[in-house]
């Protein structure tokens, strides 16, 4: 019996919601907030007929803190789920704290306005100090762990898939696989095909603010970064094939190089096509993808918000997505003073997920394990003062949990490795 305050009702939330209410037993009371009611309306409308999981809206901003914390009031949850941006991490965290309600994400923070000369300066010192450039990183909500834990609080960090499940299957190939990990790969493959010649899987804004940044990876204890996409390697997956994959920074290498210490290299790859990659470089070129404002007449736009206008939006792909994903960690290491591989991962395929959710996978393979991060949160199994990352609690009933609602794990002992 919990009551559930689900901020956001985009692609993700959707996904999440649909899947809480398939599990009302545990989701018994839910509250869909977000900017714009009349979407959590027409979710909740839909859904009403088909589950007991009882529904209610609300209207919130979530960058007004004051906002978040009057609804919490109003509404009393047990968990406060951040399904909008990584823009409102810290404000739904504050709320959260400012109420004694526990809290939880799927994405790290990172500020909307990248112009704003007060994290810039902190931004500027840690890109030297820690030598990766990305706008996001922990630090902003890690500063919350003493916050958390002094409130007897628990804040459950990036829990989708990547970063999330890819973290579990971290904890889990250390708990059951191997003594010590040398290394960690973590591939995500999307072998969907939507039929655009461009269009983003999930916020177009945060997608392309990831993708164009420079690389990085974590080599024998330092981070080292490469230009956008200058590292390629090709990866035959299962039941997706042959695909080119890039090296990216991400965000889940910076919480695994701090809790598994002994890992040598955590490298991060995606897929793209050539069109997808194509559009993005002559987008960057002539600037598009900014975030600073711009004069044009009279009007002050930001370049990328204005491209996610143009954009099909990524909620509404799903009909016409066909193919899978494929996402998981290839792991080498040692178990019994023996060299062993280790290969753990999902497929999930996109026109399934249409059937049952009226979604496609990438919005999917975040939402279910959003759900199932609730789900730990709420039965007490993960409950513990403080803030964490997914590899920081027990991986098995978070793994079973995923098996049983709707992404059921994948092993290989022999895998190609990457090289
Ligand atoms: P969408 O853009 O589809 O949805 C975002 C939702 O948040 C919208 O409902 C939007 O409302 C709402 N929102 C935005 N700003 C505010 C605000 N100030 N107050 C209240 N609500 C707000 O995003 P996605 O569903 O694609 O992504 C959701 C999250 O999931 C993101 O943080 C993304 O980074 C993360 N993600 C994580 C992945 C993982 O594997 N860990 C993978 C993919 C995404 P409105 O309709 O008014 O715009």
């Amino acid at each position: 019996m919990s009551r559930v305050l689900i901020i956001g009702c985009g692609g993700v939330a959707s996904v999440a919601i649909q899947k809480c209410c398939q599990v009302s037993e545990v989701f018994t009371e839910i509250c869909i907030a977000s900017r714009t009611r009349s979407k959590c309306e027409k979710l909740a409308a839909e859904l009403a007929p088909r589950t007991a999981t009882k529904i209610t809206t609300a209207q919130v901003d979530a960058d007004q803190v004051e906002q978040v914390i009057d609804l919490i009031r109003s509404w009393q949850p047990d968990l406060v789920m951040n399904l909008a941006l990584p823009y409102q991490d810290l404000t739904i965290m504050d709320a959260c704290l400012a109420c004694g309600v526990n809290y939880m994400d799927t994405a790290n923070y990172e500020p909307e306005d990248t112009d704003d000369p007060r994290w810039r300066e902190i931004y500027e010192k840690r890109c030297k100090e820690a030598g990766f450039s990305a706008y996001f990183d922990y630090s902003w909500q890690w500063a919350y762990r003493k916050k958390f834990e002094e409130a007897g609080l628990t804040a459950l960090l990036g829990c989708g898939f990547d970063p999330g499940v890819t973290q579990a299957y971290c904890a889990y190939a250390k708990k059951h696989e191997f003594d010590s990990i040398d290394t960690i790969d973590i591939l995500d493959c999307n072998g969907g095909d939507h039929g655009y010649a461009f269009a983003t899987n999930f916020n177009p804004e945060v997608n392309l603010r990831e993708v164009s940044a420079p690389g990085s990876y974590w080599e024998a204890g330092r981070w080292i970064e490469v230009p956008a996409m200058s590292i390629r390697r090709e990866y035959e997956f299962d039941q997706v094939g042959k695909k080119d994959m890039y090296l990216l920074h991400h965000e889940e290498i910076e919480s695994l190089a701090v809790n598994i210490p002994e890992v040598k290299r955590i490298r991060f790859f995606m897929t793209f096509g050539q069109s997808y990659l194509n559009h993005m470089r002559c987008l960057e070129d002539v600037g598009m993808l900014s975030t600073s404002p711009v004069e044009f007449e009279g009007h002050q736009i930001v370049p990328v918000k204005f491209l996610k206008a143009l954009l099909p939006d990524p909620a509404g792909l799903g009909a016409r997505t066909k193919g899978k994903t494929n996402i998981g960690c290839i792991f080498t290491g040692r178990k019994d003073n023996q060299e062993k591989t280790y290969y753990i991962y999902n497929i999930c395929d996109h026109q399934e997920c249409f059937r049952e959710v009226g979604s496609q996978a990438v919005s999917y393979t975040t939402g279910v394990p959003a759900m199932c991060g609730a789900l730990m949160l709420l039965s007490g199994k993960w409950n513990k003062p403080g803030v964490y990352t997914v590899e920081e609690f027990d991986p098995d009933p978070f793994l079973e949990a995923l098996d049983k609602y709707g992404l059921p794990r994948r092993e290989n002992h022999s895998p190609v490795l990457v090289d």
